[in-house]
């Protein structure tokens, strides 16, 4: 297993959310490869980019390309809602007390970083019905320890405002690294 995959939601058809003329794959993808540029720097090939262009990747060839290949993975995603949401959100699986813990010093590092509000952590994940992960980047994943990053939210100009991708992608090194330190 490589050491770390960064996705890049969404691509190509699938545009993410919509706001205000931005397009969440087109701003996923640029803090997503800033995060793999400093990342690689140091950690080398074990660093992967699992969406380097804009084309289309269903959930079945996305989660086909990270599950069991890397220990973790950082899926970069904005938020929407209505334009009444705001701040930065992570989600770990249910499953992952390793991913739950990366996920809170992510957030906490964006929080600090951009002066986001933490929306909401979702410490312990977050369940389906039946009992699973709710999202599939947990749930088809493998052994993989996803965390889904909600950066800030789209649709939200003051958070837009507040979103310098230098330092949202320097938060999100900073989060990978400290949670390094403490495995
Ligand atoms: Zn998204």
């Amino acid at each position: 297993m490589k050491l770390l995959a960064i996705d890049a939601g969404h691509g190509g058809e699938d545009t993410g959310a919509t706001a205000n003329g931005y397009l969440e794959k087109e701003v996923n993808i640029v803090i997503a490869r800033r995060v793999f540029d400093i990342l690689r720097e140091k950690y080398k090939n074990q660093v992967e980019l699992v969406r380097d262009k804009d084309y289309t990747l269903d959930y079945k060839a996305r989660t086909n390309k990270i599950k069991n290949r890397y220990k973790y993975c950082l899926s970069i995603h904005l938020n929407a809602y209505n334009g009444k949401g705001t701040g930065v959100l992570t989600i770990p699986s249910i499953f992952s007390p390793n991913g739950q813990k990366l996920a809170k010093i992510i957030a906490d590092n964006l929080s600090k970083g951009l002066d986001f509000k933490i929306n909401k952590y979702y410490q312990e994940g977050r369940k389906n019905k039946s009992g699973n992960d709710y999202y599939y980047m947990h749930r088809l994943t493998g052994k993989t320890k996803t965390v889904i990053v909600e950066v800030c939210f789209l649709d939200n100009l003051s958070d837009m405002k507040k979103l310098n991708i230098e330092k949202a992608a320097r938060a999100i090194v900073k989060g990978f690294e400290e949670f390094m330190e403490t495995i």
